[in-house]
C-alpha cells in the first residue's frame, strides 16, 4: 500500500474523511468530514482566523453568500475564461485536463497495461469550471446563477461596505473562510482536487506602490505559518509562476508547494498580486467607484490586492501526510496538539466498575470545559491507546483503582508512550507544560 492509500484507509477508519454518498457508490470530487475530520478542519480554520484576523489590527472578517449576483462572474471573467483545456481519449472517451501531464501519462499506462497502445486524443477544448444553477422557479437564461468558484469575489463586492462600516484604512485586509465549487475535469488525488472545498482567503488592499513589499511580507508570513503548524521545512518550497501560467490580471504569483508522496511538489497555497484588476472591473460593471483618497497626499487611486489563498482540505491532506508515522507496533498521527481533533482522551480502566466510570466521567467533563476531549471505555487499554494514536490524541488519561484512593491518574503521551502518574488538579498544568 502506498502512503496515500494507508492515509485514505486510516482517515476512513478513524472518522476523519468519508467518501460522500458512500452508500450510493460515492461521487467523484466530493468528500464528507467525519467526527474527527470536522474537529481537525475547525482547528485549522480557528488557527488561520486567529493569526490572520484576531491577532491583527489591520484585517477584518467577512462571510459572503455562496451565490452572488451572476454579473460578479461575468465581470471577474469566470463566465468566459474560468476554463481548463480538455482532451478526450478516443479509446474510452474519458475526458482529462490537457495540462495535467502526469494524469495523461497514467491514463496511457492504464491502457497499455491492457495491451492497448494506440491511445489518441481529441484536440483540446475549453471547459468552464463554474457550477451553474437557477434562482427561483423558472429555469431560463435570466435566472442562471453560479456557485462561487472562489470566495474572494464576495470580498471585492463588499469592499466599499466594509470601508464605510468599519474604521479600516488602507493598508488593510478582509479575510473569509467558506466553500468554493469548481467542476474540476479531473478531480482526484484524494483531498487534493475536489469539486466542493473550503477556501481560506485574505484580500489585502494596499497602495499600488506598496504592493511589491507587501507581497514579500505575506510570502514570508505564510511560509512561517505553515512551519508553525508543524509542516516539515524540507517538504515546503516557494515556486514563482511563469508569466504564461499566471492569471492575466496578476502581476506576480507564487505558490507555497508541499512535497506530496507519489506526486512531488504541488501547490498548497497561492499568493498573488492581483493588482487593481478586481476592484477596477467590478467598478466598471457596477458603475460604482472603488477609488480611495490618500489622506496625506490627496492622491486618488484604486488599491492593489495581495491575496494569499489556501484550501482547507488540501492543507488537511498535507497535514495527514506530514504527521503520519508508522512504527512497528502502531501508527501515529503526530499532529500538533493545537490541531489534533482531541487534546485528551479519558478512560476508566474497566468499563464494568461504576465507581471508576463515575470518577472518570467527572474528570472527562471537567477536561471538556477546557479542551476538546473524547471518551473510550471499550476493549483493553492497549487497544484504546492505539486507536487514539491513530486519531492523533496527544494525551490519554486513565482512571484506575488507585485514583479512588489518592486522586491520581495515569497520563500517557502519544509521542513517547511514556506514562506518568499525576494528581488530578495538576492535569491541565501538565498538559500545558508539555505542549
Ligand atoms: P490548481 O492549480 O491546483 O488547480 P489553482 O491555482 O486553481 O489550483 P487557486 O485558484 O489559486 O488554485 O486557489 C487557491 C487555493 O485553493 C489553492 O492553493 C488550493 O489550496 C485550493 N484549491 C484550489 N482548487 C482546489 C480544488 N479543486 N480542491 C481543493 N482545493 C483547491
Amino acid at each position: 500500500m502506498s502512503i496515500i492509500e494507508e492515509i485514505i484507509a486510516l482517515t476512513k477508519r478513524r472518522g476523519f474523511v468519508f467518501p460522500t454518498s458512500d452508500i450510493y457508490g460515492g461521487i467523484a470530487g466530493f468528500y464528507d468530514l467525519g467526527p474527527a475530520g470536522v474537529l481537525l478542519a475547525k482547528h485549522i480554520k480557528d488557527l488561520w482566523w486567529k493569526d490572520l484576523v484576531q491577532l491583527r489590527d489591520d484585517v477584518v472578517g467577512l462571510d459572503s453568500s455562496i451565490i452572488l449576483h451572476p454579473k460578479t462572474w461575468e465581470a471577474s471573467g469566470h463566465v468566459s475564461a474560468f476554463t481548463d483545456p480538455l482532451v478526450e481519449c478516443k479509446l474510452c472517451h474519458e475526458r482529462m485536463r490537457a495540462d495535467q501531464e502526469d494524469e495523461i501519462a497514467a491514463h496511457i499506462k492504464n491502457h497499455a497495461n491492457k495491451g492497448e497502445t494506440n491511445v489518441l486524443w481529441t484536440e483540446p477544448r475549453q471547459f468552464n469550471l463554474l457550477f451553474k444553477t437557477y434562482v427561483g422557479p423558472v429555469e431560463d437564461s435570466k435566472s442562471v446563477a453560479y456557485l462561487r468558484g472562489e470566495t474572494c469575489q464576495g470580498i471585492y463586492s463588499n469592499f466599499a461596505s466594509v470601508m464605510a462600516s468599519t474604521r479600516v484604512k488602507i493598508p488593510f485586509g478582509i479575510a473569509q473562510i467558506g466553500k468554493a465549487f469548481r467542476n474540476e475535469v479531473t478531480p482526484g488525488k484524494f483531498l487534493f482536487r475536489l469539486r466542493e472545498f473550503e477556501q481560506m482567503e485574505l484580500e489585502y488592499f494596499v497602495k499600488p506602490n506598496e504592493a511589491t513589499t507587501t507581497f514579500e511580507y505575506w510570502k514570508e508570513e505564510r511560509m512561517k505559518w505553515y512551519l508553525s503548524l508543524g509542516l516539515s521545512k524540507d517538504k515546503l518550497r516557494f515556486r514563482q509562476h511563469e508569466a504564461t501560467e499566471r492569471a492575466h490580471y496578476a502581476a506576480d504569483s507564487w505558490d507555497i508547494e508541499y512535497d506530496f508522496p507519489d506526486w512531488g511538489f504541488k501547490e498548497l497555497e497561492g499568493i498573488a498580486n492581483r493588482t487593481d484588476y478586481d476592484l477596477k472591473t467590478h467598478g466598471k460593471w457596477s458603475g460604482k467607484d472603488f477609488s480611495v483618497v490618500d489622506s496625506d497626499t490627496n492622491e486618488r487611486y484604486i488599491p492593489y490586492v495581495i491575496e494569499p489563498s489556501v484550501g482547507v482540505s488540501r492543507l488537511m491532506l498535507a497535514l495527514f501526510i506530514n504527521s503520519f508515522v508508522k512504527e512497528e507496533k502502531r501508527t501515529v498521527l503526530a499532529l500538533k496538539p493545537a490541531l489534533a481533533p482531541y487534546r485528551v482522551a479519558v478512560f476508566p480502566l474497566l468499563a464494568n466498575k461504576p465507581e471508576l466510570t463515575s470518577k472518570a466521567q467527572s474528570i472527562y467533563h471537567d477536561m471538556k470545559k477546557q479542551y476538546s476531549a473524547t471518551w473510550d471505555d471499550r476493549g483493553n487499554i492497549g487497544k484504546r491507546y492505539l486507536a487514539q494514536d491513530e486519531i492523533g490524541t496527544p494525551w490519554c488519561v486513565t482512571i484506575d483503582f488507585t485514583t479512588l484512593e489518592d486522586d491520581t491518574v495515569t497520563i500517557r503521551s502519544r509521542d513517547t508512550t511514556k506514562q506518568d502518574r499525576i494528581s488530578i488538579p495538576k492535569l491541565s498544568d501538565y498538559i500545558e507544560r508539555n505542549i
